[in-house]
């Protein structure tokens, strides 16, 4: 158990987006206690803030985004999954386009962003929800479940006709050190016929060698070859860390993915939220003090309270 963190300091990068190709900046701002991942919108009248929690999640293909408070951010998952992975429960993220720029298709970037600065706890107790009972989502084969655990891990395994892959299984206890040294620079991947479809539909536009991990029939197409040979599935890790960081909070549990997917994923979040009977609030702050209720994790709209202020 600890206390909520955030950044020591501001810190920006810049890039282009994986779909839409747009060049963007963004620039990740300590945030007080309670905030949450908060992005921030800066337009003419002001500016409007968009929490990232699972009741803004909207349903899109590729990748996960969320919208409301009249703007929408797409690609967020690699990001959450460094500010996941690293412990930073609050930062507000100031972008200057609609997507999350892709860098090189991996958390390490971002992981390397925020150690050049590093993180600061603060005075308030950062709340874990810990799982007592399974709760399951599928879809076909596809298949995501968290069961109790006495500490936070995932298992993922996925499942491809190709050479490089066929069946990855990984396992991963959550820590610091253990996502900057195994799961962090873990790249996107993509079947060649999949990625000519979606350029040849407009989608993908930022999408490189840089930052995309291209299989052809029977090997890949970039040059530089694989970070480590089960990279596939431990990407597959990487955005499901982002993904169920919507959750607004920490877990414990063990999640056990099976063809999953930025859909799935976002499921498990949703049913979990309305299952209370099957989890329990850990290291909350004594009544008065706490903000992040059970019932509060239900309706998590800090940046209500961030306008008010
Ligand atoms: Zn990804």
């Amino acid at each position: 158990m600890r206390n909520q963190q955030t950044l020591a300091a501001a810190v920006t990068c810049s890039g282009v987006g994986l779909h839409s190709g747009q060049s963007a900046s963004i620039t990740l701002r300590p945030a007080p206690p309670d905030t949450g991942v908060v992005f921030v919108n800066h337009n003419a009248t002001g500016e409007t803030y968009l929490s990232a929690s699972i009741e803004h999640r909207i349903p899109t293909e590729l990748c996960t985004a969320i919208k409301g408070n009249g703007f929408q951010v797409q690609t967020i998952e690699h990001l959450l999954s460094a500010l996941a992975g690293l412990q930073v429960d609050n930062v507000f993220v100031d972008l200057t386009a609609s997507e999350v720029p892709v860098m090189d298709g991996s958390a390490a970037p971002f992981v390397r962003l925020i150690q050049s600065v590093g993180t600061v706890p603060q005075d308030r107790k950062q709340p874990f929800l810990k799982i007592m009972s399974p709760i399951e989502v599928t879809e076909g084969s596809k298949r995501v479940r968290i069961e109790p655990s006495s500490t936070p891990r995932i298992t993922y395994s996925i499942h491809y006709a190709h050479p490089l892959i066929n069946t990855q299984t990984y396992s991963y206890d959550c820590s610091i050190s253990t996502f900057e040294s195994e799961i962090a620079e873990a790249r996107t991947f993509g079947f060649l016929q999949e990625v000519q479809a979606l350029w040849a539909r407009g989608l993908g536009k930022g999408g490189t060698l840089d930052n995309t991990v291209v299989l052809s029939q029977d090997g890949i197409v970039n040059d530089s070859g694989l970070r480590f040979d089960d990279e596939f599935v431990r990407h597959k890790i990487l955005d499901l860390i982002g993904d169920f960081s919507l959750l607004g909070m920490s877990f414990i549990g063990h999640i056990i993915a099976d063809r999953s997917g930025h859909a799935l994923h976002t499921r498990l979040v949703q049913q979990i939220l309305q299952q209370p009977e099957k989890w329990v609030l850990l290291n909350t702050e004594p009544k008065g003090k706490e903000k992040r209720t059970a019932a509060h994790a239900l309706h998590l709209q800090p940046a209500i309270a961030l306008q008010a202020s």
